[in-house]
């Protein structure tokens, strides 16, 4: 790291702290309607912090669902543009009795902060909108940078398709940076290429329609239990690669 930014960094460290603190005490529970006003709240948060840390402009942005935060600093539109993706919104915190601090109380023991959201995803994006501070503060931006905060990730983004195939003019970008992701450990600064996805399907085998125990009655049957195991086993083959036909 530049020493530039170090200095920055460090004369600001309390105040970043600060803020990702407030950040964290509001409970964006995306999956909980009673939350919908926290949701905008967020939102507002997060658009107010992207334009001090020098974003040229950033807005709220409705979608069918919980809103989306963008935000842009362009410095040329020659230049390669970075997007960086994360989302404002968290898990419910329930069961509350597991906590030892209250969930939106922030709370850090050994430098490490505990709180809802802290690890997914508001430390991450935050870090990223803090970059982004010191960049523009200490006039060391090379490339263009976008943001998209969504409110809906916690609960599977069911909006954000319909979202980015709106808005593909304002999201295109050369690059995608996820915050939504870990580090090894504090020694290692990492960066993920990838990650598992999620596909699920509901599969319902009928077989007798009756308890069918030892004896003749009913004939020779097959189980279902015994089909289900074969339709499951045939999904992958002996490498555990894929087998369904079209499966990227
Ligand atoms: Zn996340």
């Amino acid at each position: 790291m530049s020493q530039v930014w170090k200095d920055y960094q460090e004369k600001n460290n309390d105040r970043f702290l600060n803020e990702m603190l407030d950040l964290l005490r509001i409970p964006s529970v995306s999956a909980k309607t009673e939350h919908k006003s926290d949701m905008l709240t967020c939102a507002e948060a997060v658009k107010k912090s992207l334009l001090e840390a020098g974003c040229d402009k950033a807005e709220i942005m409705a979608t069918d669902g919980h809103p989306a935060v963008y935000g842009e600093k362009i410095i040329d539109p020659a230049k390669p543009t970075v997007l960086v993706y994360g989302h404002y919104d968290v898990q419910p915190p329930e069961p509350l009795e597991l906590w030892t601090n209250p969930p939106f109380e922030p709370t850090i023991v050994d430098g490490k902060v505990f709180a809802r959201g802290s690890a997914d995803d508001k430390g991450q994006f935050y870090m990223h909108v803090k970059a982004l501070e010191i960049l523009t503060k200490t006039n060391s931006m090379t490339t263009n940078i976008k943001f998209l905060i969504e409110g809906e990730e916690e609960i599977g983004s069911p909006n954000l398709g319909k979202f980015v195939a709106a808005n593909k003019e304002l999201l295109k970008a050369d690059v995608i940076l996820i915050s939504d992701s870990s580090m090894l450990s504090m020694e290692n600064p990492s960066l993920d290429t990838g990650v598992r996805g999620l596909s699920y399907i509901q599969v319902e085998v009928t077989g007798a329609n009756r308890d069918l125990h030892s004896g003749t009655y009913g004939g020779a049957v097959a189980n279902p239990i015994t089909i289900l195991a074969q339709m499951i086993a045939s999904c992958h083959d002996e490498n555990n690669h894929i087998t369904i036909p079209g499966f990227l």
